[in-house]
């Protein structure tokens, strides 16, 4: 089967949760049993989102091949399984810059570049991914932003002239939301017939609706929608807020989303869907009775920026068939004076990931706290090596012990390598992606994992520093994973604690529905007691 294309764009508000619809549609084309990928395109002019605050786009995801990319990707990989890589995260910037490199490199031949068709061929290039090795049945790409944004204009046009090409074998999902207006009692559709309207504009006609909304459409209101906007009914349906994320995919199965993308797409000979794994995950999270309730401690006192440990959490639950109540625990106010009254009541707690000063002696109360109280305590990356300096501090004796990150001590057990202090530019210095990890045999993470090499990725500068792991060995903490190749620590753990893990890498970023992190799954377990 040739590669079929759907394009997924939003209007009326941003935030609508286009990359779970996509996700979504990914997993129960998968059901059907298609390959497929989906990617995102978005119309900033940043190269990547590894910049971006936080504050502003929440957590930055990493693929496997070591891009710094959007959230989204993390649901992509949540719900499908797929491995995405550098191709899957596009943004205004990067097509700017293949453009423009190209010009100076004199492959233009002197003519004017311009947004039409020189940008938009260099979207559309990316779109189609024919120089990929891999075969997708189904191609799905998400469009970033709100329609009528300036910045979107150029990937509009890219799929307008994409459908004008492909016929049949392009169509475009558009999302919008219906608004219900307390003081009139009433659901409002007008917003979406004017955001159908200007995707009408730009010569774009919307193949199916996905409506977003608070409250239940009725059938009336659905065939309302079809009509005024030039849709088939059956291509009309409706995503209701619901408790979980994860129930999404069910519930446009139901409304027969899927069903609808085949016959648009002109496939009538299509399997039936199999997604019995997927309901039975959520069977077993509505059966979940049990409560624990575990800790982040971290900076970001907002949800997106621990997402992806966020939702490793909710599915390791679900598999140890309880719910995790996560508690924020702000470590720039954890102090030895609150920190039994802020962590007592805990199962366990997560030391979170970070960059700078702000915070980390927080951080190291709560390592400390958690080696001394034997509590579940799990460092990841940052948390990890905060873990280490406690150590170092209050059992090996350096009290100036450190990250060179934050001060040049006598002690840096946490420093940059030598072949990094080299490098002046920051972004040169950064260990991206998946690396290798061996796991010492007769360790608690080699049991966990069932495997004596793994990879994980990874989104960090500093290191531990080798040179004090006989000293940190002997006093019981040993450095249970190593790179086979360079050497480096990624994994350290007190045997003589219930569960003491700090990994260097993250986790966090490779739990997926349908096959929950083995570390977050034995965390929860111990938590559970
Ligand atoms: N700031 C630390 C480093 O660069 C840890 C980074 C992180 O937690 N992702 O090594």
């Amino acid at each position: 089967m040739h590669t079929k294309y759907i394009f997924v764009t939003g209007g009326v508000v941003s935030s609508l949760g286009k990359g779970i619809i996509s996700s979504s549609i990914g997993r129960l084309l998968q059901s059907r049993g298609y390959r497929i990928t989906i990617q995102k395109f978005d119309p900033y002019i940043n190269i990547d989102p590894g910049t971006l605050n936080p504050y502003e786009h929440g957590e930055c995801y990493v693929t496997d091949d070591g891009f710094e990319t959007d959230l989204d990707l993390g649901h992509y990989e949540r719900f499908t399984d797929i491995h995405t890589t550098r191709d899957n995260s596009i943004t205004t910037g990067r097509i700017y810059q293949t453009v423009i490199d190209r010009e100076r490199h004199g492959d233009y031949l002197g003519h004017t570049i311009q947004v039409v068709p020189h940008i938009t061929d260099e979207i559309k290039r990316r779109m189609l991914r024919r120089l990929d090795t891999e075969h997708y049945d189904f191609i799905i790409t998400e469009v970033g932003g709100t329609i009528g944004d300036i910045e979107s204009a150029p990937f509009m046009e890219a799929i307008r002239q994409l459908r004008w090409e492909l016929g049949k074998d392009a169509i475009s999902l558009h999302l919008t939301y219906v608004p219900y207006l307390k003081a009139a009692g009433e659901l409002k559709t007008k917003p979406t017939q004017h955001s159908v309207k200007e995707m009408q504009s730009m010569g774009i006609q919307p193949d199916i609706l996905v409506l977003r909304t608070e409250h239940h459409l009725s059938e009336a209101l659905l065939d309302k929608v079809a009509m005024f906007c030039n849709v088939d009914k059956d291509c009309v349906v409706q995503s209701e807020d619901l408790p979980s994320i994860y129930q999404v995919p069910i519930r446009m199965h139901e409304q027969g989303l899927d069903q609808a993308i085949l016959r648009k797409v002109g496939i009538t000979d299509a399997p039936e869907a199999d997604l019995s794994a997927w309901e039975a995950f959520l069977n077993r999270m509505e059966a979940a009775k049990r409560h624990v309730s575990v800790g982040l401690v971290g900076k970001y006192d907002l949800q997106d920026a621990y997402k992806s440990i966020r939702e490793c959490l909710h599915q390791a639950g679900i598999y140890c068939d309880c719910k995790v109540d996560i508690r924020f625990i702000n470590s720039e106010h954890l102090t030895r004076e609150n920190v039994d009254e802020q962590l007592s009541s805990l199962a366990g707690f997560i030391i979170c990931p970070g960059f700078g000063q702000r915070g980390i002696e927080g951080k190291v109360i709560a390592a400390e706290y958690g080696r001394t109280h034997h509590v579940p305590t799990f460092g990841i990356c940052l948390g990890m090596q905060m873990m280490v300096i406690e150590f170092a501090r209050n059992v090996l004796g350096y009290a100036d012990a450190d990250s060179a990150e934050m001060a040049s001590t006598l002690h840096n057990v946490i420093d940059l390598m030598a072949s990094q202090k080299a490098v002046t530019d920051m972004g040169g210095t950064m260990r991206l992606g998946a690396y290798a990890c061996e796991l010492r045999e007769g360790s608690k993470v080699r049991e966990i994992y069932g495997k004596t090499v793994v990879r994980e990725r990874h989104r960090h500068r500093y290191e531990f520093n080798s040179a004090y792991l006989e000293a940190y060995e002997a006093a019981g903490m040993q450095c249970v994973g190593k790179n086979p190749d360079s050497g480096l620590v990624e994994i350290v753990e007190i045997p003589a604690h219930p569960w003491y893990i700090g990994t260097q890498f993250h986790p966090e970023y490779s739990g997926t529905v349908l096959h929950p992190h083995p570390l977050f799954l034995s965390f929860l377990k111990q938590c559970l007691g």
